[in-house]
């Protein structure tokens, strides 16, 4: 190894030590800025040193040059544009393209690196193997990714989507791509088991996530995340470059954790979910006999007596708060009625809004003490003695139904805000959430329905409640 490839590679090390201290900032909000910071600027190096030892090899063309450099200009420049223009409710489709892009580009890396050998037949298993998963893993994701996106985006129906067969077909195309795998294994040079793969594989990233509804989507978009990590890793051993190996093993190690917390906080089995479209109900939700049932609607008025008067008061924020843009509005309600000595705090559900840590970063916005939020293990015993839950714009991860069989989202642990002394609602109608069922909790005798948008409502609030504590 020359001088500049020795360098070359201490710079890897050093970037990789970055990575995974950049990772372990991201375990507070407090850090995970700087933490975000660390690792793209690591990334930065690492490609900067992987540029200057291929210059260095001058393995490339003029015309190489070229394509490297526009790409990355392109590439770079999209880039940049989406993340500072998209508005914080279309992030978790914007992370789910960044999933599919991540997964095809790795997966073309390694069909170009088998079609482009010079003896594809002589290639050992050292780069036919990681080739084969890379487009398995690759192509999986970004077909399953770009259905994500639009089952986010509502391009593509958020409910399950169920044809006859799936959960056969789910079974049968895995096993066709291990073969498969093991066919292109064998004979690198066989264009049938390279574009059979190829297919084999989209076309199963399109089975695996339509059928995927009700409350199940968190844990597919970050098992997508994972995969994506391991196609490029996959990608890392066909190029035999270091840098994308420990980046892609990262995130696939990253993603596959989170995958499974999710998992767990769903209480959903990961192989149930991607075989079958767990989350699809069995049946129509077991809806109680009787009349039909009253729903009571408040006004901004009621609602702040209800607050001032409080002891302790828990907010329940969802996906609402997140479409409203609400957070700030929120914060200062909070910071109101702490100053006049109402114990606040905030309850977080895992998979509140349309990202993991969703609303994490929402309230993070808005400055709110991260003390005051609370996980829903931690917060679900205080809500009996809550004097009021104020829900905004929050629906699945509330709804009493989940503590019965039978529907989409039977079995989530919800958080149990009707236990709480009252309960008050802000969202602007009976409109279903994303799992797309009736909420009991809205027709809960104790429950208020304040039917508004969720910034406008939480203005009103703020006004009434200051005409009483101020
Ligand atoms: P939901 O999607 O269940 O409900 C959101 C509610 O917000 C709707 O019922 C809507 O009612 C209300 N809303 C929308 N806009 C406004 C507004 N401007 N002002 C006030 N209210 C508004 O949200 P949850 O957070 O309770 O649950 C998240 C759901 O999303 C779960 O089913 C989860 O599985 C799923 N999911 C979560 C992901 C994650 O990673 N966190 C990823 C993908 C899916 P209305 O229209 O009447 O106002």
């Amino acid at each position: 190894m020359d001088n500049v490839s020795n360098a070359v590679h201490y710079i890897f090390l050093t970037t990789a030590a970055c990575f995974v201290i950049g990772l372990h900032l991201m375990n507070h909000p407090r850090t995970a800025r700087r933490g975000n910071t660390v690792s793209a600027g690591a990334m930065a190096v690492a490609i900067a040193a992987t540029v200057w030892l291929v210059a260095h090899e001058g393995t490339i063309s003029t015309t190489g040059w070229l394509v490297l450099a526009s790409g990355g200009l392109i590439g770079a420049a999209l880039g940049l544009y989406a993340a500072r223009e998209v508005k914080m409710t279309a992030m978790p489709q914007l992370v789910s393209l960044f999933n599919a892009v991540g997964g095809g580009a790795a997966a073309l890396i390694a069909v170009n690196d088998l079609l482009q050998a010079d003896h594809p037949a002589a290639l050992g298993a050292r780069v036919s193997l990681p080739g084969a998963l890379d487009i398995v893993i690759g192509a999986v994701t970004f077909s399953g990714s770009l259905i994500a996106a639009g089952k986010l985006q509502g391009v593509v129906s958020g409910a399950p989507v169920a044809f006859p067969g799936a959960r056969l077909l789910n079974v049968l195309l895995p096993a066709s791509f291990a073969a498969g795998t093991v066919w292109l294994v064998l004979a690198p040079d066989s264009l049938v088991a390279l574009y059979g793969l190829v297919a084999v594989a989209l076309l199963f990233g399109v089975t695996m996530v339509l059928p995927i509804g009700g409350a199940d989507m968190p844990v597919v978009i970050a098992l997508l995340n994972a995969f994506t990590g391991s196609a490029v890793a996959m990608a890392g051993f066909v190029l035999d470059e270091t840098a994308l190996i420990i980046a892609g093993m990262l995130v696939s190690s990253s993603g596959g954790i989170l995958t499974k917390l999710m998992a767990d906080a769903m209480n959903r089995s990961i192989a149930n979910i991607v075989v079958g479209g767990f989350g699809t109900g069995d049946s129509a939700p077991a809806a109680e006999e009787g009349a039909p049932a009253q729903v009571r609607s408040v006004s901004a008025d009621d609602v702040a007596i209800q607050l001032a008067y409080a002891s302790k008061v828990i907010f329940v924020p969802g996906y609402g708060l997140a479409a409203a843009q609400a957070q700030h509005e929120l914060g200062d309600l909070a910071k109101m009625l702490t100053d006049h000595g109402v114990d606040v705090s905030y309850a977080v559900h895992p998979v509140a809004g349309r990202m993991p840590g969703h609303m994490n970063v929402l309230l993070a916005e808005a400055n709110v003490p991260y003390t005051r939020l609370k996980e829903m293990d931690e917060v679900n015993p205080e809500f009996p003695q809550a004097d009021v839950a104020l829900v905004i714009g929050a629906n699945d991860v509330t709804n009493p139904i989940a503590r019965r069989p039978g529907n989409a989202i039977s079995g989530m642990p919800i958080l149990d805000v009707d236990r709480a002394k009252s309960v008050v609602v802000i969202k602007r109608s009976m409109g279903h959430g994303y799992a797309g069922i009736d909420n009991e909790l809205y027709t809960d005798p104790k429950t208020g329905m304040f039917f508004t948008d969720a910034k406008k409502g939480l203005a009103e609030l703020k006004a009434a409640v200051g005409e009483f504590v101020g």
